[in-house]
């Protein structure tokens, strides 16, 4: 029969990798809890209209790239394409801010976005994310993007570059939009077609634009900059200043842009040159309108999400191995009685604390024995049917060939002694 491949743009992880994405989630659960993040699992669908509004229609996301469909109750659903939009309609729905006080929240999970495949572009891939709402406070943006490059240290990664730019206040930004139309408009049939579009319904994102032409006409566009308010400059010296503070090394990047209106103040973005075209392995900002835009309660927020599958390819290239450990047990047998000892041997063994294998293929003891040398245990437990007769186990030390005969009732006395033969 013909086989099936997986679809396109998604790929599987198989146990080779696997220790990558395990390291990464570990290292960054650590350092979440350190600093006070709790986690929080919003569901993968959403209404299409939480997107619509939470990431604005205007946006690619948004416009091209969504996974929506209609189920069979006639509802508008979407697969989340980033995870911010449920998370503040969750804690808005909950009730959450009520509490008062920052709420620091992170998550991890599959997004989804309809794009062409790449190297580092899948259209199921993982974010994971923080979001710490409630607080305007400079430190809080600070607080955001330390924790960000902690867990980026933790995982090994080194050679980042951080960017940070300061879109301002919505009143900045509108006098910045204006600067920015009038200077690009006598260019218009230059700029590239996506960039042409968005002269008129999201100018800032041109700023984004890849296309070689348009970067050369935008080397003398005006910079936002130059159109911030003395307290949104102050704000942005404080944030400079803060991270200095904490020896984060940035560069200031005035193209760098959120193009939408909740969007304000901090933007940054991590790369690394490792990457290729695929290169933030991190982006953020802060996001103070998001929340009333969603319904809810006037709150500042900060967040940023980070892109896994690029933090596990620069894992990879690293080649920081971090392969599953060797079992300490390899268990083998032979014989109906043997074979059902062995099984509770393995039971013991593991409810104890140790790793241990059971070879489950019934074969030659000779070839059993092969798979417990390939699995690189430490040792291995052998049951024949004389052992079963005597209720026993050779024990065999693999390294050193010592073998010795244990009572299988007995095998707890052992344990003390095995856990240190295993840890030294
Ligand atoms: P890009 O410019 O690479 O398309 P973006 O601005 O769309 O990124 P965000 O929405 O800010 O990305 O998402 C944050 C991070 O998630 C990115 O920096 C990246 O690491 C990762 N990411 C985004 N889209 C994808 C994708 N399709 N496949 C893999 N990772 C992705
Ligand atoms: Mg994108």
């Amino acid at each position: 029969m013909a086989t099936i491949q997986v679809s396109r743009g998604t790929r599987d992880i198989l146990p080779s990798e696997v220790s990558y994405w395990q390291l990464i989630e570990r290292s960054a659960r650590e350092i979440l809890d350190r600093a006070g993040v709790s986690e929080i699992r919003t569901p993968i669908f959403e209404q299409t209209e939480l997107f619509a509004r939470g990431m604005g229609e205007a946006t690619d996301v948004v416009s091209k790239e969504m996974y929506s469909f209609t189920d069979r109750g006639d509802r508008g659903l979407t697969l989340r394409p980033e995870g911010t939009a449920g998370v503040v309609r969750s804690l808005i729905e909950n009730n959450l801010m009520a509490q008062g006080g920052v709420q620091r929240l992170w998550y991890v999970g599959p997004m989804f976005r309809y794009e062409r495949p790449q190297a580092g572009r899948q259209r199921q891939f993982h974010q994971l994310g923080l979001e710490m709402l409630g607080s305007a406070d400079p430190r809080a943006d600070v607080e955001a993007i330390a924790i960000a490059t902690d867990i980026l240290k933790a995982i090994g990664l080194k050679d980042l570059t951080f960017d940070l730019n300061s879109i301002g206040d919505t009143t900045d930004r509108a006098q910045f939009r204006e600067a920015l139309v009038a200077y690009l408009t006598p260019y218009k049939s230059d700029l590239d077609p996506d960039s042409q579009d968005r002269l008129t319904r999201n100018p800032l994102r041109i700023l984004d634009s890849k296309d070689k032409n348009t970067q050369k006409i935008l080397d003398s566009a005006p910079s936002i900059l130059d159109h911030l308010s003395d307290a949104s400059k102050a704000r942005f010296d404080r944030v400079q200043q803060l991270l200095a503070d904490l020896s984060i090394a940035c560069q200031v990047n005035p193209r760098l842009v959120r193009g939408l209106d909740y969007y304000s103040h901090t933007v940054f973005e991590i790369q690394s040159a490792d990457l290729g075209a695929q290169a933030t392995v991190c982006a953020g900002g802060r996001y103070d309108g998001l929340v009333t835009e969603l319904g809810g309660p006037e709150t500042p927020a900060i967040g940023w999400a980070m892109g896994l599958e690029r933090l596990v390819i620069l894992l990879q290239k690293l080649g920081n191995d971090t392969s599953v450990t060797p079992v300490d047990f390899y268990v083998i047998s032979k014989g109906v009685v043997a074979e059902s000892q062995a099984l509770k041997l393995v039971q013991q063994l593991r409810q104890a604390g140790f790793k241990a294998e059971l070879d489950l293929s019934g074969s030659a003891f000779g070839k059993q024995f092969k798979r417990a040398d390939r699995s690189a245990a430490a040792a291995c437990l052998i049951l024949g049917d004389a052992e079963a007769e005597k209720g026993t186990a050779q024990l065999k030390w693999l390294a050193s060939g010592d073998q010795s005969e244990l009572v299988q009732s007995e095998l707890a006395s052992h344990f003390e002694a095995w856990r240190a033969v295993l840890q030294g």
